[in-house]
């Protein structure tokens, strides 16, 4: 028998959509035909992007400058900006150099995770994860070596968990905090001792530091200032020379859709990364790089208003999760995500179906209630569900009164 070649390649043909956008789509497709689905799916701000930005991106359409090529790891001032940025909020000091503006995080964690794994890597990464990491992983020929921690650890590992999955193979970890999809926080203290433990062992970390500022009071003390989510690199400065930071301007200042992140690093992993970029897509657009300089040089008012916003709705949506028999959401103290444990309501009867995985439960869920929800499948083990709650007062809490009612 002689084999078929193959049509795509091997690695292309392993990986799967993105499960959050995936969930985005069908949602938003239902809603343009007419049905009331209120989703919960993608982690997008409600909010329009703050008017000094699009007043900036506005002047730069009408801006010759903005209309060729510029340099492909991104435009002199704004990596200056972003170099700034990584000192103020991730104590890091950085040349501008040391920046390349990529189009929106997601690149740059492409090609971060280009840039260091080569074959048969270990990459630890902590579970339940962003539903991207894994699959980026693979892309670059690394083995994703998955570390979980459930809801009774607060979705937190420990350095135990991490040295219990080290081999002479671990090349690299991967850290997040504030987590997407839990919303965990690392203490201070846990973050030191995380990062402490990478610099023995010589382990490089990517640090997805996106939601860094969408942080909140702690639930039991609501008038006291925000956690703070630590960088790892502030946290253990040495490590610098073994870390590379993922950032963007999507979350906080509501501009998803304009695509522009960063990554900041050590000189010979960012060149590798920005000569990378000048083959796979050169400069991010010029009107997005002068809005981005707009956001982080601008007032920040406009921010710390949907920071509060998110925080509001955070109460709101955990209260009313844990109402549900069955349900266990814990307290998260950043991003704008709700992780909820559901294993309770699986093998069940609703609505005269059985949902036996969180999979199964996400499609009840939709077609009974109307309300979108990603299952835990996409971010690690079954037996979970993802609310983002970036989405406005009103439907966030219509969704969940629908779900109070389904499982009631
Ligand atoms: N990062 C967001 C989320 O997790 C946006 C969707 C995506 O890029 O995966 O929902």
């Amino acid at each position: 028998m002689t084999s078929e070649p193959s049509r795509i390649s091997r690695r292309i043909a392993a990986i799967a959509e993105s499960a959050t956008l995936k969930v985005d789509a069908k949602a938003k497709a239902l809603q343009a035909q007419g049905r009331p689905v209120i989703s919960y799916a993608a982690g997008e701000p409600d909010f329009v992007t703050p008017s000094n930005v699009v007043d900036a991106a506005s002047a730069a359409v009408l801006d010759p400058r903005n209309y060729r090529y510029t340099p492909a790891a991104g435009l002199p001032e704004l990596r200056e900006a972003i170099a700034v940025k990584t000192l103020r909020d991730s104590g890091l000091a950085v040349d501008a150099s040391q920046v390349v503006v990529t189009n929106g995080g997601k690149q740059a964690v492409y090609q971060a995770f280009a840039t260091l794994v080569d074959d048969g890597d270990e990459v630890i990464l902590p579970s339940p994860y962003w539903t991207t990491y894994p699959e980026v992983i693979k892309l670059a020929g690394g083995v994703p070596v998955e570390v979980f921690a459930g809801a009774d650890q607060g979705y937190l590992v420990t350095v135990e968990q991490l040295e219990a999955a080290r081999t002479p193979k671990t090349k690299l970890l991967v850290f997040v905090s504030p987590s997407n999809p839990t919303g965990a926080v690392y203490s201070p203290e846990q973050t030191a001792a995380i990062g402490q433990w990478a610099l023995e062992h010589g382990i490089w970390v990517i640090t997805d530091e996106i939601y860094q500022n969408l942080v909140y009071s702690p639930a039991d003390s609501p008038d006291s200032p925000p956690v703070k989510a630590v960088s790892i690199v502030e946290a253990v400065p040495d490590l610098a020379n073994q870390a590379i930071l993922v950032n963007g301007v999507a979350k906080s200042y509501a501009m998803t859709g304009w695509r522009l992140g960063w990554m900041v690093g050590p000189a010979d992993a960012i060149k590798g990364a920005a000569n990378l970029q000048s083959h796979l897509s050169s400069n991010v657009s010029n009107i997005s790089q002068r809005a981005a300089l707009a956001a982080l040089t601008g007032p920040q008012e406009t921010v710390e208003l949907m920071r509060q916003a998110f925080q509001r709705r955070r109460n709101v949506i955990i209260e009313e999760l844990n109402k549900i028999d069955g349900v266990v959401a814990p307290m998260p103290d950043g991003a704008f995500y709700a992780y909820a444990d559901v294993r309770a309501l699986l093998g069940r009867s609703w609505g005269g179906v059985i949902a036996t995985s969180s999979l199964e439960l996400a499609d009840l869920i939709l077609e009974q209630a109307e309300v979108a929800v990603v299952p835990g499948e996409a971010f690690g083990p079954s037996g979970y569900l993802r609310l983002s709650y970036a989405l406005g007062d009103e439907p966030l809490l219509e969704g969940i009164q629908r779900l109070q009612q389904l499982f009631a």
